[in-house]
């Protein structure tokens, strides 16, 4: 795949997400190719409470593709969203740019707050393909479903000093 102009050179990469780069230009084809990644996901969501599978999937930089889907816990509060899922398998493999997700659920709804918080981390201007079992499908941006988040920049410009990319 076509690197990106964050990658180009030998400049070292910090890994917080540049927040001036929307670069998000995907093909139909790899929409499609996000959506059934995210589709099959889906399958295999454990969701023996709530019956609510959720499958998700992402594009990074590099044209990775990564998916998760929604895991659920007796306690309730240890499940984990299809979204957060798939971002840290994205993040345990050494990826940290990430451009595009999709989430797929029966009737094709956005992802829920705490996740759209944790997208954010890693591209404030990710694009968000939402879509349904029937084949409809929805386009965000992050700034549409989380507008004025709080990001890594906030910790930066309290004096905080960013985490580098090991
Ligand atoms: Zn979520």
């Amino acid at each position: 795949m076509s690197g990106h102009p964050r990658s180009a050179g030998a400049v070292p990469v910090r890994w917080l997400p540049d927040p001036t780069v929307t670069d998000t230009m995907i093909t139909e084809q790899e929409i499609q190719e996000l959506v059934a990644a995210a589709t099959a996901a889906r399958t295999l969501a454990y969701v023996p409470y709530s019956g609510y599978a959720v499958g998700a999937a992402l594009r990074t930089d590099d044209g990775r593709i990564f998916a998760g889907c929604n895991v659920e816990n007796a306690s309730y509060g240890l499940t984990v969203c299809a979204e957060r899922n798939a971002v840290f398998q994205a993040v345990a493999f050494g990826e940290r740019a990430i451009q595009v997700v999709a989430v797929v659920t029966e009737n094709g709804v956005t992802p829920c707050g705490a996740c759209r918080q944790v997208l954010t981390e890693f591209n404030p201007q990710m694009t968000v393909i939402v879509a349904d079992l029937a084949g409809g499908r929805r386009t965000y941006t992050l700034p549409d479903l989380l507008p004025d988040a709080f990001g890594p920049e906030h910790l930066q410009s309290a004096g905080a000093v960013p985490a580098q990319k090991p």
